[in-house]
């Protein structure tokens, strides 16, 4: 009999330190299967995390996979969108051609077949993988929370927010610093444990998302398959990862990026970042390694820098 191992939510701990929590305004919300911790600093706060709610529900609809009148929906009836979707579509696309198509946003059938989606799990055949890929369905799983983390710091700095941690479900996004001045403390989950491996410091609107096969997985005799795709194979990526982490100004580009790297690996992720000046990375392999980029500053751990 199958054994289903479950899915498990990435938890990248938050390190507040000595963050004046009484001043800030602070929410917890639901919202793309995932728990969202929202916490602002300035301006008038209550307001600005009811819009930010909304906000985040509305993004939640408008690129559900599944929800009839979606931007997926439309795309796969070759229907209308508007400008601004249509802009974040070509985002997505050229950031997919950006990647050699490591990250591919029209795998929605084969992560249906493998029943990441439903949790329904199932090990296909090369047949069926094949078949699957071909249907050519959008799926924006992979780049949303990261872009919703953008939209929302675009937002609360519009409503005078001058500082927030934003934490959707493992994606975190930061505005200005701590309320002490310090940089902002991210860690980076230890997919084996509760805890966290290492701490980023960053400062600025940043966003830190992490890509992990522990997120998302299921066994079935002895074989563990996870939810990130090698486009290549159909099959769960044997890229020698246990997790990617991306940090830079843009969510979307952050998102796609970790789920990119995820599948190409620290030779070719690293190949990829050194054609690039606009994100860092941390490699997390298999075998226990951290490996970071040299823009990227980690505390709390022992780690390899790679530089350019
Ligand atoms: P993330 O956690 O951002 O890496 O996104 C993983 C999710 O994106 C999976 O649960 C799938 O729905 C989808 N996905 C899996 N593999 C890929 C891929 N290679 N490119 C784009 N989306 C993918
Ligand atoms: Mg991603």
């Amino acid at each position: 009999m199958r054994r289903i191992f479950g899915a498990i939510c990435a938890v990248v701990l938050l390190l507040s330190g000595c963050a004046r929590a009484e001043s800030a305004a602070s929410r917890q919300i639901f919202a793309m299967d995932t728990v969202m911790s929202l916490q602002v600093w300035g301006g008038d706060g209550e307001k600005a995390l009811d819009q930010a709610q909304a906000a985040v529900y509305a993004l939640e609809q408008q690129w559900s996979a599944t929800r009839a009148g979606s931007v997926v929906d439309r795309l796969n009836r070759q229907e209308a969108l508007t400008e601004q979707e249509q802009a974040v579509v070509e985002r997505i696309t050229a950031l997919s051609e950006r990647t050699g198509g490591a990250f591919n946003p029209r795998l929605h059938s084969l992560t249906e077949l493998w029943g990441f989606p439903t949790q329904q799990y199932y090990v296909p055949t090369a047949e069926e993988i094949a078949q699957a890929m071909e249907q050519q369905d959008w799926d924006f799983g992979a780049a949303m929370k990261g872009y919703t983390g953008q939209v929302l710091a675009d937002l609360m700095k519009e409503l005078g927010v001058d500082r927030a941690i934003l934490n959707l479900g493992g994606n975190v996004q930061t505005m200005g610093s701590k309320p002490d001045g310090a940089p902002w403390q991210v860690g980076i989950q230890d997919p084996e444990g509760d805890g966290y491996l290492a701490v980023v410091q960053v400062e600025g609107t940043t966003s830190v998302v992490t890509s992990g096969s522990y997120q998302r997985y299921f066994e079935q005799d002895g074989v563990v398959y996870h939810h990130i795709l090698d486009p290549e194979t159909g099959a769960p990526a044997k890229s020698g990862l246990r997790s990617v982490t991306i940090i830079c100004r843009d969510g979307l580009l952050a998102d796609c990026l970790s789920t990119a790297l995820f599948v190409l690996g620290v030779e070719k992720g690293t190949e990829l970042w050194r054609n690039s000046d606009d994100f860092e990375a941390v490699f997390l392999t298999e075998d226990g390694k951290i490996l970071a980029t040299q823009g990227v500053t980690l505390t709390g751990c022992s780690y390899e820098t790679i530089s350019r």
